[in-house]
């Protein structure tokens, strides 16, 4: 058995960036950007009015000053002319202030009487005016890497940027394994359940910004798992996955052999158990191309195994590098027991840098870990913990 550090460092030594592809502006977002995007021109590229209102220039600016209207300027349609002494352009938001003006009088301040106006209120010192290149210059970067959000793709088609060079998506495929399950929306016979955390760990990865698939239940033979494992290997005319998980299957029982399948097929497995609660039967490996994980299949120690090995091997196959476990400070609510030899992740609820662990930690039960928003981190052996003192969590 090895420790939790130990299993992640060799579980990310498995797995490399993957290749670099271009794609269209609008399919960026989700995608974890690969080389720095640079912006193509200035925003605003010129000198643009925030507000309604009357350009003039700044020296004039007074209550009861008067102005002649010599002309407008509107988005996307300037002003040719300049503003002199005594001189006033009618002007709408996000049009391009004309030479000589420095400021825009806002039109709730002004009183207009055919091509003439008045400021009717004291100046309070705003220009309204956003600067050429305020919000950024030609030249300046999104950096790289970096998981691209919808507010990303607006700064970078506002760069002007219509193709961005972002990671390939990694292939994750998930095999379920087990003779008792079927997929949501089936009808399950009277011993059999529904798969549940294949479809957490498909959201999880996903928001990563995975490609995964889930692949078909394998039985509990020999036969059917092997099938599954070639099948995802092969990719089924698609790319091949990057990275294999299985769940369930992984520990020593009769019917735990996707590690006897597995070796059979050359898994170059790193290890095999690992001091971690919930998830001891964790398994990690090459399988051809591949990385290979086979999680337990408990439906806690799936997601809590997926938190914590498999969104940072998505990070490293994305070109993020496999950042820091996370761990956040906060204070116990409620006292905890001495924790035994393996590191264990509790399902709790962490509010106002307050930690409180759930009482029941089956790792069977999820309607705890859906109410759960934290892992709370008891390092092996950790000597009882009174409320108040300050322990780790992951957020979840
Ligand atoms: P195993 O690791 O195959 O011994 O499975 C441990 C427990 O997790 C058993 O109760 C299985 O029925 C259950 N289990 C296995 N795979 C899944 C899955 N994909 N979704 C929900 N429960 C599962
Ligand atoms: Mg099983």
């Amino acid at each position: 058995m090895i420790s939790v550090d130990e299993a992640r460092a060799l579980i990310f030594d498995l797995v490399r960036p993957t290749r670099v592809e271009t794609v269209p502006l609008r399919e960026a977002a989700g995608r974890v950007l690969a080389t720095d995007a640079v912006a193509r021109r200035d925003q605003p590229p010129f000198d643009a009015s925030s507000m309604d209102g009357y350009a003039v220039q700044t020296v004039e600016v007074e209550k009861d000053a008067m102005f002649r209207v010599i002309g407008e300027a509107a988005a996307g349609h300037r002003f040719e002319g300049r503003v002199g002494p005594g001189q006033a352009v009618r002007i709408f938001t996000g049009a391009p202030v004309p030479e000589g003006a420095g400021t825009v009088v806002i039109q709730e301040d002004v009183r207009r009487d055919g091509q003439l106006i008045t400021i009717t209120e004291p100046w309070d010192g705003s220009h309204n005016i956003r600067k050429q290149g305020n919000d950024f210059a030609v030249g300046s970067t999104v950096s790289a890497p970096k998981l691209l959000r919808p507010q990303d793709a607006a700064l970078l088609a506002a760069m002007n940027i219509d193709r961005v060079e972002v990671f390939r998506r990694p292939v994750v495929a998930l095999i379920s394994t087990g003779d008792e399950l079927v997929f949501p929306g089936a009808n399950p016979g009277p011993d059999q359940i529904v798969a549940s955390n294949t479809f957490g760990l498909d959201a999880l990865l996903r928001a990563e910004g995975a490609d995964v698939r889930i692949l078909p239940i394998a039985q509990d033979n020999e036969a059917s798992i092997e099938t599954v494992l070639v099948m995802a290997a092969e990719g089924g005319g698609r790319r091949s996955a990057d990275l294999v998980v299985t769940i369930g299957g992984a520990s020593v029982g009769d019917h735990d052999l996707v590690g006897q399948v597995a070796a059979s097929m050359g898994l170059d497995r790193a290890f095999y158990k690992i001091a971690m609660r919930p998830g001891k039967p964790l398994m990690a490996g090459r399988l051809g191309d591949a990385a290979m994980v086979g999680l337990p299949g408990n439906p806690v120690s799936a997601m809590v195994c997926g938190r914590i090995f498999l969104v940072p091997m998505v990070h490293i196959l994305t070109g993020r590098g496999a950042a820091a476990p996370g761990l956040r400070p906060a204070r116990l609510g409620e006292s905890v027991g001495q924790n035994g030899p393996r590191e264990h992740y509790m399902r709790a609820v962490v509010e106002d840098g307050t930690i409180t662990a759930f009482g029941n930690q089956d790792s069977a039960v999820l309607t705890l870990l859906a109410q759960a928003n934290a892992l709370l981190m008891r390092p092996p052996h950790d000597p009882a913990r009174e409320v108040g003192e300050e322990v780790l969590y992951l957020p979840f």
